[in-house]
């Protein structure tokens, strides 16, 4: 009889798993809690490595062809002076391609194999009959403090981060800009369409509806194109604004017959830019681990010595890159500890 899989939430992680898993032969049902895919959303790098988890997945070739490719950005002063440059490590570069376009996708792609049910929210992962139980509910994910227990809640970062994107307006800029404890970031995203972010350190919950562009365009003031291009343009209606959570470091993403992957197991800050390139290498990773194993107990247990201490790695590292962001003071030593840090290439 075929291995079922049971896939608790199906957005990037848990999507490209149903594709993997589908692929190996399993029977797959997704509950995603959602009633339909996003309509909106902002660019996600894809970087090498997540490029080849898709290549797994045969779907590489229709993020490529979607998204706007990148082989270099760089990091800058408010004043438009450059502090660092960045690479990409190989030939194959970044993608900027829109979490909509990525999931829509995924999505076309699992519908080959996968049972996939909108609207069907999981409340407790102990009603759910299957071989393997994939928890991909991201980083507020409740299964996560089922299994683990209330302290495994997700923590505020300390940081928040406005988002958006500008129809109409093309760039080929990838570019962050790093000021007195506040960043401002563009890059280009398919479509024609310019996508920005901004992050700074704030108290929680500390919103302010209606005057989310004034405040950006006060913190903010002065500074070079594009900063100041993409705030002229900005609108009210268009910036989304989110605190950052993170999920607390576990013992282990393996519990019984389930597995947590994607930020549900390791939601870090989107410093690295990295949270949802790690989701596709877990699925990818797991079906791996799976496929090698006599038994799920044995595939579970390969697939956690292996992503849980790359991922603690990388979660330990985009903190540090946003303390580095909030940093206020001594800034020339600041951008020296970035370029050092760029010496050796973005992490693998
Ligand atoms: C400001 C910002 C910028 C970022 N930029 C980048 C970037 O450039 N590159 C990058 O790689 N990553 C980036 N990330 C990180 C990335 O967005 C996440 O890491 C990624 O979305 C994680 O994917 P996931 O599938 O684990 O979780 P999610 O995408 O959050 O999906 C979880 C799914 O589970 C569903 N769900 C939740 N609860 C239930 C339930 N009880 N039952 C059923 N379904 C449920 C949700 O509806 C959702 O569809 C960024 C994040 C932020 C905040």
């Amino acid at each position: 009889m075929r291995r079922h899989a049971a896939i608790i939430g199906g957005g990037i992680g848990g999507l490209a798993t149903a594709i993997a898993l589908g692929n190996d032969g399993w029977r797959v049902t997704v509950h995603e809690r959602d009633a339909a895919l996003p309509a909106t959303g902002t660019a996600l790098g894809m970087w090498p490595a997540a490029l080849r988890a898709l290549d797994e997945i045969k779907t590489g070739h229709l993020v490529r062809e979607t998204g706007a490719p990148q082989q270099s950005g760089e990091v800058r002063r408010p004043d438009g002076s450059r502090i660092v440059t960045i690479r990409t490590p190989t030939a194959d570069p970044i993608h900027l391609i829109s979490r909509p376009a990525l999931l829509r996708i995924l999505h076309r792609t699992a519908t080959a194999t996968a049972d996939l049910r909108f609207s069907d929210p999981v409340d407790r992962i102990d009603g759910l009959d299957a071989d393997l139980v994939v928890v991909a509910d991201g980083v507020f994910s409740r299964t996560r403090e089922q299994l683990f227990g209330s302290g495994y809640q997700a923590r505020y970062s300390g940081g928040t981060a406005w988002r958006g994107t500008i129809d109409g307006m093309a760039t080929s800029t990838f570019v962050e800009v790093w000021g007195r404890g506040v960043k401002f970031g563009v890059t280009p995203q398919e479509g024609g369409r310019t996508n920005w972010f901004a992050a700074a350190g704030a108290p929680e919950g500390d919103f302010h509806p209606g005057a989310e562009a004034a405040t950006l365009r006060r913190m903010f003031d002065g500074w070079a194109a594009p900063v100041s291009q993409v705030l002229d343009a900005v609108t009210e209606g268009g910036i989304l604004r989110h605190d950052v959570y993170v999920a607390p470091a576990l013992p282990t993403h393996v519990s019984g017959n389930a597995v947590l992957i994607g930020d549900a197991a390791h939601a870090m800050t989107p410093d690295l830019g990295r949270g949802a390139c790690e989701a596709l290498i877990d699925a990818v990773t797991l079906a791996e681990c799976l496929r090698a194993a006599s038994t799920v107990a044995g595939g579970l247990a390969a697939y956690d010595s292996r992503r849980r201490p790359a991922t603690r790695r990388l979660s330990r590292m985009a903190a540090a890159a946003g303390r580095l962001t909030r940093v206020r003071h001594a800034l020339p030593i600041r951008d020296g500890l970035l370029r050092a840090s760029m010496l050796a290439g973005p992490p693998a």
